[in-house]
C-alpha cells in the first residue's frame, strides 16, 4: 500500500498559499511567483517604469499663455525637468485669448498635464482687465504708479491653488515667470512676496510641511530684462508666435497697451523678430 505524502501548504513572502507539492524550489524562492510575472517582456517593462520613476523631474509652470510664462516653462526644460505639468486660470478676462495660446503652448513643449482651473476675480470690481464697465487704456511703461490692469492679488490666489496642485501630486518645484525689471509696478511680482510665499506653502502643505520636502518658487526672470529673457527664451527654442500678450483681445495685438508697449521693447532690445505682427 502505497503511503500517502501529506499535502503541505506553506505561506510565502507576500502572502499567498501554494500548494508545495505543485511548487518546484525555485518558483518558492522567487519573489515572482508567477510565470506570467517572468515573462521577460514583463520584467523590461516593470524595469523601465522604475528607471523612469527615478530619472523624471517634475515641474510645475504657471502658464497663462503670456511671453514670460511661456518662457518660464522652456526654463524648466532646460534645468532638466523633463516631466513638465501646467496649470492655466480663468479668472474672468474679457477675451480667451491667453487661454487659447496657453493651449498651444503647453501642446507645442510636450507638457504632460495640463489644468484649466476657473477662479472668478471679475466678481468683484476695479480691474479692466476684467471689469466690462472700464476700458482698458493706452499702456504707459514709463509710469510709476500701479495701473488699473493690475488683477488684485492675482499671483497668491494662483500660487496658493498651484501649491494644491503640487501638494497633490508630489511636485516640489513650481516656475513662474514674474519679474521685478521691465514690469508693471503689480506688487504680487516682487522677490519680496515670491519668496515669502514659497515660505507659506511649506507650511502649508504636507509636502513641504510633514514629508519634509521642500517646495522651491522658480522665479528665474525676477532680476532679468525682458529683452534678456526674449534672447534666452530664443535660445531655448520658443515660438513666440504661439503667445499672446496684448491684453486686448483683437484679432492682433494692439500694440499700444502697457503689455504689449513691454514686449514690443523686449523684442527691440534683443534684437530679435517679434513673430506676432502688431
Ligand atoms: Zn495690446
Amino acid at each position: 500500500m502505497a503511503i500517502g505524502i501529506p499535502k503541505l501548504t506553506r505561506l510565502i513572502p507576500h502572502g499567498k498559499i501554494l500548494d508545495t507539492q505543485k511548487t518546484d524550489k525555485k518558483s518558492y524562492l522567487s519573489p515572482i511567483p508567477f510565470p506570467v510575472d517572468r515573462n521577460p517582456k514583463y520584467i523590461t517593462f516593470v524595469t523601465r517604469k522604475i528607471i523612469e520613476r527615478k530619472i523624471m523631474k517634475k515641474a510645475l509652470v504657471l502658464l497663462s499663455g503670456g511671453l514670460d510664462s511661456t518662457t518660464a516653462l522652456y526654463v524648466a526644460r532646460e534645468q532638466g525637468f523633463d516631466e513638465l505639468y501646467a496649470i492655466t486660470f480663468e479668472y474672468g478676462q474679457k477675451h480667451d485669448k491667453e487661454i487659447k495660446a496657453a493651449k498651444a503652448v503647453a501642446k507645442a513643449a510636450g507638457v504632460k498635464e495640463h489644468k484649466f482651473v476657473k477662479i472668478m476675480l471679475n466678481q468683484w470690481d476695479g480691474c479692466s482687465l476684467t471689469d466690462e464697465k472700464m476700458d482698458i487704456h493706452d499702456g504707459d511703461i514709463n509710469r510709476t504708479t500701479i495701473p488699473d490692469t493690475y488683477v488684485p492679488a492675482r499671483n497668491m490666489v494662483f500660487l496658493s491653488v498651484a501649491a494644491s496642485y503640487a501638494d497633490a501630486l508630489d511636485i516640489t518645484d513650481i516656475f513662474i515667470g514674474v519679474s521685478e525689471v521691465d514690469y508693471s509696478g503689480y506688487v504680487d511680482c516682487r522677490e519680496e512676496f515670491i519668496r515669502s510665499m514659497e515660505q507659506t506653502i511649506n507650511l502649508g502643505t504636507v509636502l513641504g510641511a510633514e514629508k519634509k520636502q521642500k517646495i522651491t518658487l522658480h522665479a528665474p526672470f525676477m532680476h532679468m530684462t525682458k529683452a534678456d529673457e526674449v534672447r534666452l527664451g530664443n535660445r531655448l527654442g520658443v515660438d513666440y508666435s504661439l503667445t499672446w500678450t496684448c491684453y486686448r483681445g483683437g484679432k492682433k495685438p494692439c500694440g499700444t497697451c502697457d503689455s504689449c508697449l513691454l514686449r514690443a521693447k523686449a523684442f527691440e532690445e534683443a534684437g530679435i523678430k517679434d513673430p506676432l505682427s502688431y
